[in-house]
């Protein structure tokens, strides 16, 4: 926690127009952080999606309270509908997972959340500058968190991940939690944790945002082009093109579209040597059967994760290697 990070806490906060931003180990600490911080207590419930990363729902396991899962809708973000039929009295907080580089609607999400007074915690580990209503992703609830892991938009050379938040009492709480408990003049003030991001990678993710934007720039490029050159496919549904709703900007984080006969599609693009991925390794986390959480009535979920394909998406992409990936794609349809 030196110089570097300090630079980089000042540059990461302003990039996302937040009152702080503090550096932690990676970006599950971060989630486990925010929602000690924001006020989750053992035996609260927290809404979040059943469409994300197993580490969404484990940071809620460790705070001690229960993750209750909710579907997405056919943008795959989490649905504001299906939240509203999960919350119980027990329901503290909505945990929105801002998935692939995309915002969800949180004009809905928000509108939720007042009217049953619930906070909301942000796990925005794939959406570092989306925004929705030209507002951050991780900037919208009492806190938000980013992950800087190495494939994620903003990648160090290692774990790290950073909490946001605009509330001086959360601040003050993020802060001592990641680092044993340390309030002002070093006295132990509570409880902590050893989640410090190191000062070397922090030393990485300051010079490395300088070119975020430009990076930005080409997957939202890549996406476009993406979108004129499979578009038109019956057999395909894509994601939302860069400038086809003017409340989101997305940052593509992946491209993550649906296909007939999804599997068919995977093996002709790995013979013709297209990398392709479902993530979470294909399940949702109700399909985590071990873990015991209700997805019954996961409508789209379910329908989705035998649909559901990621295709490459990354700034070194040459317009000639995307080109060659919906040429492949085209052609598996034409068969
Ligand atoms: C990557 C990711 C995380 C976890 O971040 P780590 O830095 O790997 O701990 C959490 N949630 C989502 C949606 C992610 O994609």
């Amino acid at each position: 926690m030196q110089k570097d990070l300090e630079e980089f806490e000042a540059n990461l906060a302003k990039f996302t127009s937040s009152k702080y931003a503090f550096g932690v180990a990676d970006g599950t600490a971060a989630i486990v952080i925010a929602l000690k911080a924001s006020g989750v207590q053992p035996g609260d419930e927290v809404i979040l999606p059943s469409h994300t990363f197993i580490a969404t729902a484990s940071s809620v396991h460790f705070v001690g309270a229960k993750p209750i899962l909710a579907d997405c809708g056919p943008d795959h973000m989490l649905d504001a509908k299906s939240v509203e039929k999960k919350i119980t009295s027990k329901t503290r907080a909505i945990l929105p997972v801002q998935l692939n580089g995309r915002t969800c609607n949180m004009a809905a999400l928000q509108s939720l959340a007042d009217k049953h007074g619930l906070l909301i915690v942000e796990d925005a580990a794939q959406a570092l500058g989306s925004k929705f209503n030209g507002k951050c992703a991780g900037t919208f609830g009492k806190a938000g968190t980013i992950s800087f892991y190495p494939a994620k938009t903003l990648g160090a050379f290692g774990d790290a991940g950073a909490v946001l938040t605009s509330d001086d009492e959360t601040a003050k709480l993020v802060r001592a939690l990641r680092d044993h408990g340390r309030g002002e003049d070093n006295e132990i003030v509570m409880w902590g944790y050893n989640s410090r991001l190191d000062n070397i990678q922090a030393a990485i993710l300051n010079l490395k945002l300088k070119y975020y934007e430009e990076d930005v720039s080409r997957r939202r490029e890549i996406a476009s082009r993406y979108q004129s050159q499979l578009g038109e496919l019956k057999q395909l549904q894509l994601p939302p093109a860069p400038e086809s709703e003017k409340e989101h900007y997305d940052v593509f984080q992946n491209y993550e579209l649906e296909a007939d006969d999804r599997d068919g599609l995977r093996n002709y693009l790995n013979e013709a040597g297209v990398g392709t991925l479902v993530q979470w390794g294909g399940r949702a986390v109700h399909h985590m059967k071990k873990l015991g959480l209700d997805g019954s009535d996961l409508v789209y979920t379910d329908a989705m994760f035998k649909r559901c394909m990621m295709i490459p998406m990354h700034p070194y992409l040459s317009n000639d290697d995307v080109d060659f990936v919906s040429e492949t794609i085209r052609n598996f349809y034409k068969r």
